[in-house]
């Protein structure tokens, strides 16, 4: 069985989705930067005060900051783990090779129209950061996270014109890893635009796989 495992896709493609339900399945962690940015954020420490502008913008935030972050998370498990989210970038994904071996990288593809339906449509829980969507996955009450029970919020960069930009960045700066991944032979494509279950198992059969 493959335990550290990167997916890796653009924004909108059910990444978070699916870590979650690989994190509960495996027992791994779910590290996911983008949450661990959210979440400096919403303390307004330094670091969330100095990233705000470029997370609400759907610009990648520096290396170097995004870098040390997930050094420190990443201490305490580094026999297993989803990363979401990151590396976003070739310099990121060498820091990365660094610090830890990988066993698998998940490619999710889908088409942009998909990408942006599914952005506008997000709702998460800043409590627990479970992803919802108020077309196809909706929570048992209306705004409410079925799990802790937190007001679910809409993400500050999730608009249609922010969520263009960073479809746009990932092409970019971070399609690039695809390659380098593809030539590492650790790169696995997942159909990312079915519905949830065919994913699901899409991702199951690659990670059970020899
Ligand atoms: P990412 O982490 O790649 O940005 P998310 O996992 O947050 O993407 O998913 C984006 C949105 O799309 C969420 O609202 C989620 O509920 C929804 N979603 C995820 N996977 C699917 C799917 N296979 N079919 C339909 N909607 C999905
Ligand atoms: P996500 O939750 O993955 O969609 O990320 C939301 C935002 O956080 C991105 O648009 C970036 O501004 C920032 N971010 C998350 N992960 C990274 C990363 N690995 N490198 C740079 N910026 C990141």
């Amino acid at each position: 069985m493959k335990t550290r495992l990167i997916f890796l896709g653009p924004p909108g493609a059910g990444k978070g989705t699916q870590a979650s339900i690989v994190s509960s399945r495996f027992s791994l962690p779910w590290l996911a930067t983008g949450d661990m940015l959210r979440d400096e954020i919403a303390r307004k420490t330094t670091l969330g005060i100095a990233a705000k502008n470029y997370v609400d913008d759907g610009k990648l935030v520096a290396d170097e900051v995004v870098n040390a972050i997930l050094k420190e998370r990443l201490r305490e498990h580094r026999n297993g783990f989803v990363l979401d989210g990151y590396p976003r970038t070739i310099e990121q994904a060498e820091y990365l090779d660094s610090i830890v071996t990988l066993d698998k990288v998940l490619f999710f593809d889908a088409p942009e129209d998909v990408l942006v339906e599914r952005i506008i449509n997000r709702r998460i829980c800043p409590a627990c950061n479970a992803v919802y969507n108020i077309s196809e996955y909706k929570p048992k009450v209306d705004g409410v996270c079925d799990r802790d029970g937190t007001r679910l919020e809409l993400r500050s960069d999730d608009n249609a014109q922010v969520a263009s930009f960073r479809i746009k960045t990932f092409w970019e700066k971070t399609a690039p890893l695809v390659s380098y991944y593809f030539e590492k032979d650790i790169l696995a494509k997942i159909t990312a635009s079915l519905p949830f279950d065919e994913v699901t198992r899409e991702i199951l059969q690659v990670l059970e796989s020899d």
